[in-house]
C-alpha cells in the first residue's frame, strides 16, 4: 500500500492495512511517505500500529518540492507534486522487496505509482479514503470538465452526478472552485488515474449510501467511466476506542462531568480559521454556557488548512505562558470551570467515546465524521476544505446527524448567537435527542456492516477474491 502524507491519510491506510493482516490474513506492507515536519502523534500512530498488528513499514522521504511549488500552492497541488516527484523512491523500495509484491494499492494521491504496478504486471486498486458520493463526483469530473463553460461557481443550477445526489456549485471539492488553478489540473489527472485501476475501495458501508454505491455500480454512465471495475465498500475503517491505562489530562477532565454534557471543538488535523472567527466562536461557546473541549490551532490568514501536513501540538497554544490573543479578554479565566482548552492536537477518539460527550463541533473531515458516527455522537457541521462541504450536506440533509450554520463558514464569519444556538439545541433541545438517536442507529449500522458477514466483510473478502484471481491470470500470461 502507498499513503500519501497526512494523519487523514495514513490513518485510514493503516487501519486498512490492519484489517487485511487480522482478518483476511494478507501480508500487508506500507509505504509512507513522509514530509520532514511529520508529527510526534503520526510517528506515535505508526509505531503502534505496525507492532501490534504486523504490518511492515517503509517510511519514504517525500522529494523537496520547494523550488518546483509556488509557496502559495494549494494543498492538492503540493500533495500530488510531492507525490510525484518521490515516484523514483517509491519505485526502487518496491523493486527491492522480496518477496515482490502481488498487488499495489493506494491512495488518490498516489496516483502516479499506478505505472509502476503496470511494469511489474501486478494489480492496482485505489483506496478513496473520503465516501461514495465524493467518489462518483471524483469520478464524473473529467465529464464535467467537457461538459461546463466558465467556472463551476457560477453556475445557478445544481450539478449533477448521473444516479447520484447533485451537489451545489459552491460546496463542490476545493480544486473544482477554481478551474484556472494549477490544482484543478491535478486533481483531473487523479481522477482519470482512479478510473485505470483495477478496482475501487472506499471507506463507506453499503447502509449508509445505498443510493450512490448502487450507482457506481449499475448507473451506466458511472460504470463506463470506471471502466466496468468492481466498487467495494470496505468501510467504516478508522480508529476504534482502545481503554489505555494512563489517562490524558483531557481525558480526566471529562471524567469528572455529566453523561453527555460536553462539546468537542476540533478542525481536524490542520483545519484553522480566521482571528475574527475565533473569537465568535470562544464567545457563542461562552454564552451557550455549555461545558467544552476544544482543541484550539492559531488562527489561519488566507487558508483554512493552514496546518495541513504539520500537525501536531503547536509552540503558540494557549497553555504556553499568558493566553493567547486570539481569545476574547478574560475567555479562558470565566470559562475555566466549564472549558478545556487543549493546544493543536487530542487524543480524539478517545474523547468522542467518552460518556459525558455530547456532540461534536468539527471540520467534517471524512476520518473525523466516521469516528463521531462510530462513537455515536451527533455533530455540528463546520465544513473547511477539501470535500467537507459535501459531507456536511450528507450529515445534516440525509443522514440527519448534524446540524449546521445558517452562512457557509468559510465565506462569512458565523456569528455568536448562531453558535450559541447550534451548541443549545445539540446539548439540550430536542433536536439533539433526535440526532442522538439517529447517530446511535448509524453507529449499530456501522458495527453491522463490520461485523463477521456483514456488507463491509464480505466487501472486503470480495476484494482480496477478486486480487487473487487477477493475480493468478497475470502469473499464467
Ligand atoms: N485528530 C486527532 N486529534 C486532533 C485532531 C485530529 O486525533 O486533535 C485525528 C482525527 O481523529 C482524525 C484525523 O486526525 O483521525 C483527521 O482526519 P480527518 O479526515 O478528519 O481530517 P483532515 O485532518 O484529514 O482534514
Amino acid at each position: 500500500m502507498v499513503s500519501s502524507p497526512g494523519i487523514g491519510h495514513l490513518s485510514p491506510a493503516l487501519f486498512l492495512g490492519q484489517r487485511l493482516v487480522t482478518g483476511h490474513n494478507v501480508r500487508v506492507t506500507i509505504l509512507i511517505v513522509n514530509t520532514t515536519n511529520t508529527s510526534e502523534t503520526q510517528s506515535q500512530l505508526i509505531s503502534t500500529y505496525t507492532a501490534d498488528t504486523n504490518i511492515s513499514v517503509i517510511e519514504i522521504p517525500a522529494a523537496d518540492i520547494s523550488s518546483i511549488v509556488a509557496p502559495d500552492a494549494k494543498v492538492v497541488t503540493r500533495l500530488c507534486v510531492m507525490m510525484r516527484e518521490t515516484i523514483p523512491t517509491i519505485r526502487t523500495a518496491i523493486s527491492s522487496m522480496d518477496p515482490r509484491p502481488d498487488v499495489l494499492m493506494g491512495d488518490i494521491f498516489a496516483n502516479e505509482s499506478w505505472a509502476i504496478a503496470e511494469e511489474l504486471k501486478i494489480p492496482k486498486y485505489v483506496f478513496v479514503t473520503g465516501n461514495a458520493w465524493f467518489t462518483g463526483l471524483f469520478a464524473y469530473s473529467p465529464v464535467l470538465d467537457k461538459k461546463v463553460v466558465g467556472q463551476y461557481v457560477d453556475l445557478s443550477e445544481l450539478v449533477e452526478i448521473p444516479g447520484c445526489k447533485p451537489v451545489r456549485p459552491e460546496e463542490l471539492t476545493d480544486p473544482m472552485l477554481d478551474r484556472d488553478d494549477e490544482a484543478y489540473r491535478v486533481y483531473l489527472d487523479q481522477a482519470v488515474g482512479m478510473t485505470l485501476t483495477d478496482g475501487i475501495l472506499i471507506n463507506t458501508w453499503e447502509h449508509l449510501e445505498p443510493q450512490t454505491l448502487d450507482a457506481l455500480r449499475n448507473n451506466e454512465i458511472l460504470r463506463s467511466l470506471i471502466n466496468d471495475k468492481p466498487v467495494y465498500s470496505v468501510g467504516p475503517i478508522n480508529k476504534k476506542y482502545e481503554p489505555v491505562s494512563s489517562k490524558n489530562e483531557v481525558i480526566e477532565w471529562l471524567d469528572k462531568q455529566p453523561e453527555r454534557s460536553v462539546i468537542y471543538v476540533s478542525f481536524g488535523s490542520g483545519g484553522t480559521i480566521p482571528a475574527e472567527q475565533m473569537k465568535e466562536l470562544a464567545w457563542g461557546l461562552e454564552m451557550s454556557q455549555q461545558r467544552f473541549v476544544w482543541v484550539v490551532r492559531p488562527p489561519s490568514g488566507q487558508s483554512s488548512d493552514g496546518a495541513f501536513l504539520k500537525p501536531g501540538p503547536d509552540s503558540r497554544g494557549p497553555n504556553d505562558s499568558g493566553p493567547p490573543d486570539y481569545f476574547p479578554e478574560g475567555f479562558l479565566t470565566r470559562t475555566q470551570k466549564v472549558g478545556f482548552v487543549v493546544p493543536s492536537w487530542a487524543p480524539q477518539v478517545e474523547i468522542l467515546s467518552h460518556t459525558s460527550v455530547a456532540g461534536f463541533l468539527t471540520h467534517c473531515g471524512w476520518n473525523s465524521t466516521l469516528e463521531s458516527i462510530t462513537s455515536g455522537v451527533p455533530m455540528i457541521a463546520w465544513p473547511l476544505y477539501a470535500e467537507q462541504f459535501m459531507n456536511a450536506t450528507m450529515l445534516v440533509e440525509d443522514l440527519k446527524v448534524a446540524v449546521r450554520p445558517e452562512v457557509m463558514p468559510t465565506k462569512k464569519v458565523v456569528e455568536r448567537e448562531e453558535i450559541e444556538r447550534m451548541v443549545r439545541s445539540l446539548v439540550e433541545g430536542e433536536e439533539g435527542k433526535t440526532m442522538t438517536n439517529n447517530v446511535r442507529r448509524l453507529k449499530a449500522s456501522a458495527e453491522e456492516a463490520m461485523s463477521m458477514n456483514g456488507s463491509s466483510y464480505i466487501s472486503t473478502c470480495r476484494f482480496i477474491q477478486d486480487c487473487w484471481s487477477r493475480v493468478n491470470l497475470a502469473k499464467k500470461q
